[in-house]
């Protein structure tokens, strides 16, 4: 995400199947009898040559089935988890984010029906109804899977932006469909399930990796887009649609459903970029997408090829922030688009940066929103490097100086793993922002290029679809630079000693 304050300071300154993924089982006689039809049809999502990633994890499956009434506007639908107890301990409770009934979303997501391996169970919620816990009539066992079904209703508001959340709205031709469905919480190892009250600072959704397969029914009249790939669609004779997408590894599945936007298409690298754009401005549209399209292929080459068959961009109301990240789509302001600086430019690098940082390289928004604020924020500047727009870097670094040094001076420094909810008093984005995007300066500027790169890529070839904490960079960096990095790290992540500003 990027929200509106910091960056009013920087525009002042200026499908072949591999045999595993067809097959998935050892034995080649049994071969045509264990074929995962869930696995195949989450080929489409991937890369051609990114296929095998489907199979590095055996990650948790959500099948939807979801019915779009944009006159409400409201939803219904069904979800099936398949997940499994990857803990030490069994589960009596399994808990799932209702994130709609945060005051921020303003809308509503009521479960209606649940169920485990088909038995109806009973369920109870906590912190505002933000979160269901499903409880379950025996313990699920460590290594046990077990099946959920629930049943959900949920409505969203209308032009919320200047008050809200933006992204679970309908406005300006966008109805923006985010964290709509009942998203399984986290279980923590040492720690327990992940049931702390969401803080609305930052980015709300911390879930862990699954494959999604939704099939959405809608008005005909409506553009669906959402994350991963469409793989079918059909109308029918009431003037309705019905569309299937499945996603590959996302950290969640986002949804939106657009009515009179215009569209640009390019291939970046063997993936498919969209830009949805109002109509009335074309040549801002296809600045959009001239621009994701750049920054898709720059940080391909320097982070590692962004392993996906689609990624969208969305003109939309968000009013209060600039830019707001979801696996395979990223939506940016609207009013951006008609701008004559480079913020439009900025706030795409940085949501398409967040492909990486965040999407594939996981953490907890919650507890350390440095990890990938920091990391997209810093990737502002690499993106100005890589196009040979220097001077521009430069702006972006120095506008990150002067946010920090102010916060500095009215006494505000924490450390950078500081929880956003411990950032009160105007000190969140200041922090995890610009000081985070200093401390990756800082970084590079004391192992020098050669290793910052090998970190950059060694990072996401490792921490790839995982979650990282803190330690996990730290350790990252260290083995890029076969260096002793814990004095810094101490001191800008740890504690908020007075470090040089870099
Ligand atoms: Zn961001």
């Amino acid at each position: 995400m990027i929200r509106l304050i910091l960056l009013l300071i920087i525009a002042v300154c200026g499908a072949t199947l591999p045999a595993q993924v067809a097959v998935f089982h050892d034995n080649p006689a049994t071969a045509a009898r264990t074929v995962d039809p869930f696995l195949i049809a989450q080929t489409a999502a991937m890369r051609p040559d990114r296929i095998a990633d489907l199979i590095r994890e055996p990650w948790d499956r959500y099948t939807m089935r979801v019915q779009l009434d944009p006159s409400g506007p409201r939803l219904s639908g069904e979800v099936t988890v398949q997940f499994t107890n990857r803990s030490e301990v069994d589960f009596d409770t399994i808990w799932f984010h209702l994130y709609p009934n945060h005051p921020d979303f303003g809308g509503r997501l009521d479960v209606t029906s649940a169920q485990l391996d088909g038995i109806p169970v009973p369920s109870r919620t906590l912190h505002g109804d933000t979160l269901i816990g499903l409880l379950t009539p025996h313990a699920i066992a460590p290594g046990q899977r077990a099946t959920i079904t629930m049943t959900f209703t949920a409505r969203a508001p209308r032009n919320a932006s200047q008050r809200i959340f933006g992204a679970y709205n309908m406005e300006a031709g966008v109805w923006s469909i985010a964290s709509f469905y009942p998203l399984l919480a986290r279980y923590i190892p040492g720690m327990g399930w992940d049931t702390r009250p969401i803080v609305a600072r930052g980015d709300f959704t911390v879930s862990a990796m699954a494959l999604y397969d939704v099939t959405v029914e809608a008005p005909a009249d409506w553009r669906l887009v959402a994350s991963g790939s469409r793989i079918t669609y059909q109308a029918n004779d009431s003037g309705n649609q019905l569309a299937r997408f499945v996603s590959g590894p996302q950290r969640e599945f986002y949804l939106a459903a657009l009515q009179g936007l215009a569209q640009a298409s390019a291939e970046v690298d063997g993936t498919r970029v969209v830009s949805y754009f109002r109509p009335d401005d074309p040549a801002a549209g296809e600045r959009s997408l001239a621009i994701a399209t750049t920054a898709l292929r720059v940080f391909n080459q320097r982070f590692g090829v962004y392993p996906y068959a689609e990624l969208e961009v969305i003109q939309a109301a968000l009013t209060q922030f600039y830019g707001m990240e979801y696996p395979g789509v990223v939506l940016i302001e609207q009013s951006l688009y008609q701008r004559d600086d480079r913020v439009l430019e900025t706030t795409i690098a940085h949501e398409i940066s967040h492909q990486w940082w965040y999407g594939l390289v996981g953490n907890d928004a919650q507890g350390e929103a440095w990890l990938d604020e920091g990391l997209a924020s810093y990737s502002q500047i690499l993106y100005y490097e890589m196009i040979g727009v220097p001077e521009q870097a430069q702006a972006e670094l120095d506008a990150f100086r002067t946010v920090y040094r102010r916060l500095r001076e009215r006494g505000g420094d924490a450390p950078l793993a500081t929880p956003p909810a411990g950032l009160d008093n105007g000190r969140y984005v200041p922090v995890v922002y610009a000081k985070g995007a200093l401390f990756f300066h800082a970084l590079r500027q004391r192992i020098g290029e050669e290793a910052f790169n090998a970190f950059l890529q060694g990072y996401v070839a490792a921490a790839g679809y995982r979650e990282i904490a803190g330690p996990d960079l730290l350790r990252a960096a260290e083995q890029a630079c076969e260096c002793e990095l814990d004095d810094l790290f101490h001191n800008w992540v740890i504690t908020a000693t007075e470090v040089t500003i870099p």
